[in-house]
């Protein structure tokens, strides 16, 4: 059973002590994605915080969840895994227009507020940013789509140029 973790943390503590924070985020505490797609599982959280040579700290964020959205070929419901790996640069939201960084590695920058980190809000962010832009049924044999076109529509709609041909050729044989 992984821990459940606090929606917002004093990202000081784990740097001070290296520690991993890891464990999972209830899906009822998420509601950005309402409308888009639904959460059927909790939502999975990693992440390792650092502090490098510059005194920037920065974080190695791993999130991974089961979600449904609708099919846009079938407009059923498809289920399927979203996992997203991200590296950021923690800033203070006061430093915003003072501070620069050394960005020299393309990290994105999420903002804290006195030392304590929205995770809540970076994890939604994530997931928003996983979902692809059109969810659809890898497996096209598990897509509903293919029960909308029953094989005898599909067969009436072949054109057979050649069908008339054949039937002449066969009445020029009987000559
Ligand atoms: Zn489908």
């Amino acid at each position: 059973m992984q821990a459940m973790l606090p929606k917002v943390i004093d990202y000081n503590k784990y740097l001070l002590r290296e520690r991993l924070f890891a464990g999972i985020l209830e899906r009822d505490a998420f509601t950005r994605h309402k409308g888009i797609f639904s959460l059927v599982s909790d939502v999975s959280v990693e992440f390792s915080f650092e502090q490098n040579e510059h005194g920037e700290v920065a974080l190695d964020a791993y999130v991974s969840a089961v979600v449904s959205a609708e099919c846009q070929r079938c407009l059923e419901l498809v289920e399927f895994d979203i996992s997203k790996s991200s590296e950021f640069f923690i800033c203070e939201n006061v430093d915003k227009n003072t501070k620069s960084l050394s960005l020299d590695d393309g990290r994105d920058i999420f903002y804290a507020n006195n030392g304590k980190l929205d995770v809540l809000g970076l994890v939604e962010d994530e997931l928003l940013l996983a979902i692809p832009m059109i969810p659809k049924h890898e497996d096209v044999s598990s897509c509903g789509a293919i029960d909308h076109h029953p094989s005898g529509e599909g067969i009436s709609e072949v054109r057979r140029p050649f069908a008339h041909l054949r039937e002449l050729i066969d009445a020029g044989d009987k000559n």
